[in-house]
């Protein structure tokens, strides 16, 4: 059976997953889109030569189009209302991240989500998927270097536009980290603190950067993580995992080391887009599998919620300058298999 998806929001990610799923990936064909710029969502059916209908609103497409799962890659504040109305209609849905823009938006989606019985909701956290975090995650989970007792992280891209502001370091860039951090640890945050080090001459006015939020979790692990998003010379994502036996580091991406003008050298990303892009293919592949299996396996509407619970304490620690708390609620048994 090919998999009927329906596309809301074809911007960078919507576009981008749509000629993943038509020309990378099996099992799915792309057959409704829509946007609130309908030209946009005219433009990426005609660049892939989709035989696909184009709905007024993300409603309709739900309601109308003949799809069996959703993808929702349309702006963030949008999320939560199309993945409720997915699982009111009994669809599988596929929601690139935040899953809501609050704790309690997220909580909606979960309540909606029990009452239906089933998992009808994955979240578009793909490090999991990186072959990279996977590496590290098998090195924990082995035992290979002890018992983890500290995390070294940074998050760095090459600049951001006028309109990132200081509380998006956490919301649209550490929010990744959030989320993989638990995974790589099987542990839960308890706290968090933000410190600003000196601003980059760089960074505009309504940005604080860099800076640096510091975890801890229930077992005592503490994570400190820099978030650097004017760092001018790439976009690198740095992981070290030190344990008590061993220190385990996130490997480099793939790239030719060069020998030329008695320079030895190698290349650094500067387009997120490319930094994860074989983990996209996978996530989204797991997706198309667990909807055709009816068992979906991938992160849960549970990391959307603990993502956004951690986040917001985060921000709170940037504005109060104190060590705030994160109070997770208890996990359901629902999110436990
Ligand atoms: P984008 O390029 O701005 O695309 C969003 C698209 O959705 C735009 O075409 C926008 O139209 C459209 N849209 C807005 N409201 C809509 C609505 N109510 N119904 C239908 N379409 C609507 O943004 P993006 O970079 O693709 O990001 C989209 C989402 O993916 C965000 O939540 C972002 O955080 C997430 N994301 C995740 C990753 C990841 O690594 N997992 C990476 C990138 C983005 P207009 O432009 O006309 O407003």
């Amino acid at each position: 059976m090919t998999l009927k998806i329906g596309v809301i929001g074809t911007g960078a990610i919507g576009a981008d997953h749509t000629r993943r799923i038509t020309n990378a990936l099996t099992g799915a064909e792309v057959i409704a889109l829509t946007d609130v710029n309908q030209e946009q969502a005219e433009k990426v059916k005609k660049s892939l030569g989709l035989n696909a209908t184009i709905y007024k609103d993300g409603h309709e497409l739900i309601e109308k189009g003949d799809v069996d799962a959703v993808l929702v890659t349309s702006w963030g504040g949008t999320h939560e209302e199309y993945v409720l109305a997915a699982i009111k209609a009994g669809k599988y849905v596929f929601c690139e991240k935040p899953l809501a823009t609050t704790a309690r938006g997220c909580q909606n989606i979960i309540d909606a989500e029990m009452a239906a019985g089933k998992r009808l909701v994955q979240v578009g956290f793909m490090r999991p998927y990186d072959s990279g975090y996977k590496m590290l995650k098998q090195a924990i989970d082995s035992g290979a270097i002890g018992e983890p007792l500290m995390i070294h992280a940074a998050h760095r891209n090459p600049s951001v536009p006028e309109m990132y502001i200081t509380p998006m370091a956490i919301h649209d860039t550490l929010i990744h980290e959030l989320d993989v951090f638990r995974w790589l640890l099987d542990d839960e945050y308890v706290s968090a603190q933000v410190v600003f080090p000196r601003k980059s001459k760089y960074a505009h006015s309504k940005v604080a950067d860099p800076q640096i939020v510091m975890l801890e979790t229930k077992k005592g692990t503490r994570i400190d993580v820099e978030v650097f998003v004017n760092c001018q010379y790439g976009y690198d994502i740095q992981c070290s995992v030190v344990g008590e036996e061993g220190v385990a580091n996130l490997p480099e991406p793939q790239a030719l080391s060069m020998r030329k003008n008695a320079n030895l050298g190698q290349a650094i990303l500067t387009d997120w887009k490319d930094r994860f892009i074989e983990s996209y293919d996978v996530e989204l592949q797991d997706f198309i599998n667990g909807v055709q299996a009816g068992k979906l396996t991938g992160p849960s509407s549970w990391n959307g919620l603990a993502a956004a619970v951690s986040g917001d304490a985060c921000v709170k620690a940037q504005e109060s300058g104190l060590i705030e708390p994160i109070n997770l609620p208890n996990r359901p048994e629902f999110y436990r298999s």
